[in-house]
């Protein structure tokens, strides 16, 4: 299949494939074109300080907008760009897109606001992945204290030393690590420790039902618990109603992120979000 032959190296059709193989092809195919042209976008999504309802960042989420096809979700695209080997194109867009959107944010005045990128794992193994992040916010000016990387728990479990010097490498940078999903993998404390991972993002499936089970309350539980005694931050993910929003906020949980402050959305409706919050903060 394609990913046998590495990136940079064309595929054609060929007989044996199924109907889906060829989907995915083509769809590959189509993706190299977006990359370049400009099908590509990316929505935020509101961080929420739960304690205040302050909006404290947003995390930046790749959108793509197919020309026959319409919105296609990153949960399908991202990893055909994986197998592709055009993640790593597609990680370094969206990284300069978001570093310059919160500076933007910030030569609004909006100094406090961070920005959240997801990160594949094949960008980390790539070598330049260090590199890179400091040259975007080197040509942005943006400090790395506002720049979140997130990682999943698989990829920590990777024991090799290069990916070590990378993330020590990136927190000497003041960039902050997040771990997605977190619950869902096989993470452990001690990769918490021997990475200085900073936050914890609660998955939402633990996160959505907090209300309704008993044992989705004990699981967010023990993970703030563990979270605040490793002077980690912590971020739940999926909050849709008030009725989460305020159990979480109960249990000690500091921020969340979810529908029931918004959608992830254009730059232009964030940024109406967060005067509106800091409006009604200010008591304007
Ligand atoms: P994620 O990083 O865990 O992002 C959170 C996902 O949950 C987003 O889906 C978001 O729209 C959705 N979500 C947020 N709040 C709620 C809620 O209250 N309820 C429910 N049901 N869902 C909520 P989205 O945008 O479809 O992204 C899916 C996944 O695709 C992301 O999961 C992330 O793993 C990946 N992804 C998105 N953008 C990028 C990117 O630029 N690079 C990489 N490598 N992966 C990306
Ligand atoms: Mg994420
Ligand atoms: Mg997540
Ligand atoms: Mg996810």
């Amino acid at each position: 299949s394609c990913k046998d032959k590495g990136r940079n190296n064309y595929c054609f059709y060929n007989q044996d494939m199924n109907q889906s193989e060829q989907e995915v092809l083509q769809l590959t195919q189509d993706l190299r074109q977006a990359l370049s042209g400009d099908q590509l976008c990316l929505h935020y999504q509101p961080k929420v300080e739960l304690k205040t309802g302050n909006i404290v960042g947003a995390e930046a989420l790749v959108r793509w907008q197919h020309p026959q096809r319409g919105w296609i979700s990153p949960v399908e695209f991202i990893p055909l760009a994986e197998r592709a080997g055009l993640i790593v194109e597609l990680g370094l867009w969206v990284l300069e897109s978001a570093v310059s959107q919160c500076k933007r944010w910030h030569e609004l005045g909006y100094k406090n606001l961070s920005v959240s990128v997801n990160v594949s794992a094949i960008q980390l193994r790539r070598g330049d992945f260090e590199l890179q992040v400091k040259q975007v916010l080197s040509q942005t000016g943006l400090s790395g204290e506002f720049l979140v990387l997130e990682l999943t728990e698989s990829l920590l479990l990777d024991v090799q030393h290069s990916l070590q010097m990378c993330l020590q490498g990136l927190r000497e940078q003041g960039v902050i690590l997040a771990i997605d999903d977190f619950g869902t993998g096989y993470c452990n404390l001690g990769y918490l420790q021997r990475f200085d991972v900073n936050m914890l993002k609660v998955d939402r499936s633990f996160v959505s039902k907090i209300n309704q089970s008993k044992q989705d309350e004990a699981i967010v539980r023990a993970i703030i618990q563990m979270a605040h005694s490793l002077n980690l931050e912590i971020v739940a993910e999926g909050v849709e109603t008030e009725e989460v929003a305020e159990q979480l906020r109960l249990l000690g949980c500091e921020k969340g992120q979810g529908f029931y402050w918004s959608r992830p959305c254009p730059p232009m409706d964030f940024i109406e979000l967060v005067v509106k919050s800091s409006a009604t903060t200010r008591g304007l």
